[in-house]
Parts: structure tokens; C-alpha cells; sequence
């Protein structure tokens, strides 16, 4: 699996797979430019042509050497509305349009929407987006199942166009029957992690996790942050999930615009906290769908999510669709390199330090923060920590070392969960090694690291979760009989 080298940036990059990239040349090409995970999204394709993909992928990194961990994007509740003729219809501001729950062909008064709860769902006032909000309504009278809306910004409308309600609890679950099916795609397919669109609580989180388990399942698990309301229970969505999305196209809808960049911040240092990776999605180089280079805007946005700690930054139209799919993952791993040196982990410091009273114990806590103060007063060349769930290697890699964190796992499934987290390296180790410190100084040999220090993570010999509770420091300086410290 390894190319025996690290990789030359720590932010993990997700490549939306689309017709763009498809060729396992482009994939491969995709892979030595710094694709980390592949994201299939579910609500375009059919399962025949992602079951070829999945083939190529999988055949795409192991011919480079590389991980790659493949996530399969559940489309969720997604709104729209129904076909409209002649397509398109101008809407224009002043005018009334009307919704109604079916499924007729509309026309430039009315549109249909598969959705039986439209008008119990909304009242006098709300205002509804179309079209990532290009289009706007505000609902003036419910009759019947009739939503008649003052049209307050027009344009064109076209069939099947998205539908935001934004700030509404629409009381529908985020994980569909069609979900239901494409999460028994991604079992068969044995994906390694799924994402769920939509999500509005921890429950919505934990439907997906029983609905895989019943599966016999266990992939790792990411809820996208796009609704209003989700903002409000990260808490109990951050608890029933392994990482976290900012889905910025659908939040940017169903949020006011100009509070975006705050949202993703506080959404971004919520799950940094966890030890729980996030994902920054959505327009991050949108202009390179058709030029070969993005705008410094674009260039600006990457960057500073990478400030913001983010651990993965996505590409959808970029490498899906786009003219520059290879390119967009190249400038993008550039713009991590260069902008990781500057990353701070000192947000994560002051929140522990407010919370200090706490009295609940928690060895990988205090093993993450004893690595952290380490790496700022020396300079370890790695830390090598054996992990069975991936928890210690996370919770070291959220303080934003200047160094890998080199997670030794016996489990696959383990390592590529780790391919969602920033500065972890996974090693899959079938055999548990019977000494860790002869271990770590072969595999720095091996991948040509030489240095004065290393930092390794030990539990208590039992291999069992949860049992890391020891730092170690090996000083390479030294041969091994007196070089180990704990
Ligand atoms: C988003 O809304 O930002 C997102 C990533 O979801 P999708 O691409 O499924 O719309």
C-alpha cells in the first residue's frame, strides 16, 4: 500500500468523482497530486456506473501505492421542484407563483413538488428559495394545499431546480428510503465512510448508524452541516458522528449569506475540540470547472479553511464535471503546503484550559496535549502512535503538529477512517509488533526520517480500546538498550 514517502501536505483533499475523471488515467493522476478520498455522490448516477468507478478507484490507488478511502454522499431530502414547460419560465418580481404538493407539469404561475407536507409545512411570511436562492418567494397566503407566494427576487426557472426553506423545520427525517438504498449500495461495495445530507439532530445521525449496523455495516460516519437548525444541535449531531461536513452550498441558502464564513468557523472548531474531522465543501476553486487557475478569492478561501482547521477541503464541480480536474487537485494541495506552516492550534488550548475544571479523565486527552507542549519546546521528527479506533491519532493530530502523527493500526477499516483527519499517516499492521520502539525506529528508517527524537504512544500491552495511556521518547541519538524515556 505505502510509496514508502509522506506525503507533502497534511490537509487531506476529497475529489467529487463525475464524468470528468472517471479514466483511471485521470484517477491516478488524481492520486499523485493529493486525492485523499473519493466522494460519490449518490444523488447523480446510477449504481451499475458507481460500481465501475469503484473498480477504478480502488485499482487507480493501489497501482500508485497510495490510500485512497472512498465515501459514498446520501442525497438525503433534498427539495425540488417538479418539470416546468416551457422550460425556461421567467419569473418575474411582483407576480404571484404558487406551489402545491404533486406531481403535474408546471407553468409560469404554478410548479409541483413531491412534497405531501408543503402546505402544513410553512406559513404567511416564510420566505422560499429556488435555485440556490437565484430565485426567491415569500409565501403570502396557505390555502388549501395551495402555497401562494409573492415572487420578491425573478428569474429563469427550470425543472427540478432545488427548493430551500430556509430556517423552516420541514419535520422529515434526513435519511430517506432512497438513502436506505444507497447505503446498501455502499455496504456491498464495503465503502469506507458515508455521508448523510440534511442532517437536523444527533438522531437523524444515529437512523444511518443503526440502518448500517442492521447491514453489519460500520463505515465511518459524516454528517453534513447544511440546515439552519443543524447549527443549533452540533452538540448531539457531533456525539452521534465520526466527522462533520460544511456543506457551504445548501447552508449558504439556508443561512443569511454574510454569516457563512462565521458559521464555518464555529462549526470548524466544534468538531476540532472532538478530535473529529470536518470536511470544508462547496465553490472552494469553483472557477477552475472552466479556467486553469482559480481566483485569488478562491485561492484565499482554501487557505484560510486550512486556517480555520479544517482537516479536508473538497473539490465537487472541479474534478466532477470540470475542464481542470487533475490541475484543481494540484493547486490545491499547493495552497495547503504552503499554508499549513502558519496553521495554530491555540483555540484548542484555551477551550481545554476553560474547562479545566472538568473532572471526567480522559488519558487520550491529556496524552494529545503532553504531545502537543512537547512538539512546541523540541522538534520530534514523528509521532508514532498505535491505535485500534484511530481516537489517539486524532486527538494528537487536532493540535496541528509540525509533524506526522503516524497512526499503526491491525485494522483497514481503522486507517482509511484516518484519511479524514489532518497530519495522520495510516499504517495498517496486521501483526501487532512485540516491541513498538524497534518498530518506530524501522518504519523512520525505512521512510528515510532521520532525526534526533521521536514521540511514541503506548497503552498497557493489552491492545485493547481505550488503553493508551503512556508517552514515550525515543532518542535516536542513542542505540536502542538506553535510549527509551517514559
Ligand atoms: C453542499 O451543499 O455544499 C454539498 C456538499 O452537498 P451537495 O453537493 O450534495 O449538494
Amino acid at each position: 500500500m505505502d510509496s514508502k514517502a509522506l506525503p507533502v501536505k497534511k490537509t487531506k483533499i476529497v475529489c467529487t468523482i463525475g464524468p470528468a475523471c472517471e479514466t483511471p488515467d485521470i484517477l491516478e493522476q488524481m492520486i499523485d497530486s493529493g486525492m485523499n478520498i473519493a466522494r460519490l455522490n449518490f444523488a447523480h448516477g446510477d449504481f451499475e456506473s458507481h460500481r465501475q468507478v469503484i473498480k477504478k478507484i480502488r485499482a487507480a490507488a493501489k497501482k500508485r501505492g497510495r490510500r485512497v478511502a472512498i465515501m459514498g454522499d446520501l442525497p438525503g431530502p433534498k427539495m425540488r421542484i417538479g418539470h416546468v414547460d416551457p422550460e425556461p419560465l421567467m419569473l418575474e418580481r411582483g407576480q404571484t407563483f404558487t406551489l402545491q404538493a404533486g406531481d403535474f407539469v408546471g407553468d409560469a404561475q404554478r410548479a409541483s413538488m413531491r412534497f405531501a407536507g408543503l402546505a402544513k409545512a410553512v406559513k404567511t411570511g416564510d420566505k422560499i428559495f429556488i435555485n440556490d436562492g437565484y430565485i426567491q418567494l415569500q409565501v403570502q397566503q396557505v390555502a388549501g394545499q395551495e402555497v401562494r407566494c409573492l415572487v420578491l427576487v425573478g428569474g429563469e426557472l427550470r425543472s427540478h431546480k432545488g427548493v430551500n426553506f430556509p430556517g423552516i423545520d420541514l419535520g422529515i427525517r434526513a435519511f430517506t428510503d432512497y438513502d436506505r438504498k444507497c447505503l446498501a449500495f455502499a455496504a456491498e461495495q464495503g465503502l469506507d465512510a458515508v455521508s448523510q445530507s440534511f442532517v437536523q439532530n444527533g438522531e437523524d445521525m444515529t437512523a444511518v448508524r443503526q440502518a448500517a449496523a442492521e447491514m453489519d455495516f460500520y463505515p465511518f460516519l459524516i454528517a453534513k452541516i447544511e440546515r439552519a437548525g443543524a447549527r443549533d444541535n452540533l452538540g448531539n449531531i457531533l456525539d452521534a458522528s465520526d466527522g462533520l461536513m460544511v456543506a457551504r452550498g445548501d447552508l449558504g441558502v439556508e443561512i443569511p449569506i454574510e454569516t457563512i464564513a462565521i458559521a464555518q468557523k464555529e462549526i470548524i472548531s466544534q468538531a476540532n475540540l472532538r478530535g473529529k474531522p470536518v470536511i470544508t465543501a462547496t465553490h472552494m476553486l469553483e472557477s477552475m470547472v472552466e479556467y486553469p487557475r482559480p481566483t485569488r478569492a478562491e485561492a484565499t478561501d482554501v487557505a484560510n479553511a486550512i486556517l480555520d482547521g479544517t482537516d479536508c477541503v473538497m473539490l465537487s464541480g472541479e474534478t466532477a464535471v470540470g475542464n481542470y480536474p487533475v490541475e484543481s487537485v494540484a493547486v490545491m494541495a499547493r495552497i495547503a503546503q504552503a499554508s499549513e506552516p502558519h496553521c495554530l492550534s491555540s483555540e484548542i488550548v484555551e477551550s481545554l484550559e476553560h474547562n479545566r475544571q472538568s473532572t471526567h479523565f480522559d488519558a487520550d486527552k491529556i496524552i494529545s496535549l503532553i504531545i502537543h507542549f512537547s512538539t512546541t519546546v523540541c522538534q520530534p521528527v514523528a509521532v508514532i502512535a498505535p491505535t485500534i479506533t484511530g481516537r489517539t491519532a486524532r486527538m494528537i493530530g487536532r493540535f496541528r503538529l509540525p509533524v506526522w502523527v503516524v497512526a499503526v493500526s491491525p485494522f483497514e477499516a481503522t486507517c482509511q477512517s484516518l484519511q479524514f483527519s489532518y497530519g495522520v499517516y495510516a499504517v495498517h499492521e496486521k501483526e501487532r509488533p512485540s516491541d513498538w520502539e524497534q518498530y518506530a525506529r524501522d518504519w523512520l528508517v525505512e521512510y528515510g526520517i532521520s532525526g534526533d527524537m521521536a514521540l511514541l504512544t503506548q497503552g498497557s500491552g493489552t491492545g485493547q480500546i481505550g488503553s493508551t495511556n503512556k508517552v514515550g521518547i525515543i532518542d535516536l541519538s542513542k542505540p536502542m538498550a538506553d535510549a527509551v524515556l517514559w
